[in-house]
């Protein structure tokens, strides 16, 4: 998306340049020098309508040059901001290199999920697991983490989400959304 609008201001930018130079020629075929670089030093009208067209595209694509620069300085892993884990939907945000705001949603309709920490006991002891229940959804079970409460659960998507960066399997993850 970004790409088509850099390509179309771009061309913009040449079309009014070639509009431009064949008015500028224009101007020097209705001229009798023949110096051929005369046409330089003459002063010519130019509508202020061009004028403020070749301003706005000369602005726009250094405004599309600098954003498409910064973006480009961005690791590319942090473009990958969600993910389906454990029957939810995770997203987070980046700073610098930490991850911050995990918290999964809904697969169905999206909203924010709400736990429950399950403590049960087995054959090795207590065993813990936190459920992800949708409020929206008749507080259906959307998400079971085992091994541990929530701090431990988001511990485990955490680990998750690093290892798919550190193998490159998140470049899938942002296909697929
Ligand atoms: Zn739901």
């Amino acid at each position: 998306m970004q790409n088509k609008f850099t390509e179309t201001f771009v061309c913009g930018k040449y079309v009014v340049c070639a509009i431009l130079t064949m008015y500028l020629i224009s101007v020097h075929q209705q001229n009798e020098e023949s110096n051929i670089f005369s046409w330089l030093v003459h002063t010519i009208a130019v509508p202020i309508w061009l004028v403020l067209i070749i301003c706005t595209l000369l602005l726009l694509t250094t405004l599309i040059c600098i954003f498409a620069l910064k973006k480009q300085s961005t690791p590319h892993y942090q473009r990958y901001k969600k993910d389906r884990l454990f029957g939810a939907v995770w997203r987070w945000r980046w700073q610098d290199n930490t991850m911050i705001s995990l918290w999964c949603y809904c697969p169905e309709c999206d909203d924010e999920l709400l736990y429950n920490e399950d403590k049960g006991r087995s054959l090795y002891g207590q065993v813990y697991k936190t459920h992800f229940i949708c409020a929206n959804c008749d507080n259906q079970v959307k998400a079971t983490v085992p091994g541990g409460n929530k701090e431990d659960a988001l511990i485990a998507v955490e680990r998750e989400i690093y290892r798919k960066v550190r193998n490159g399997q998140f470049k899938q993850a942002i296909k697929s959304f």
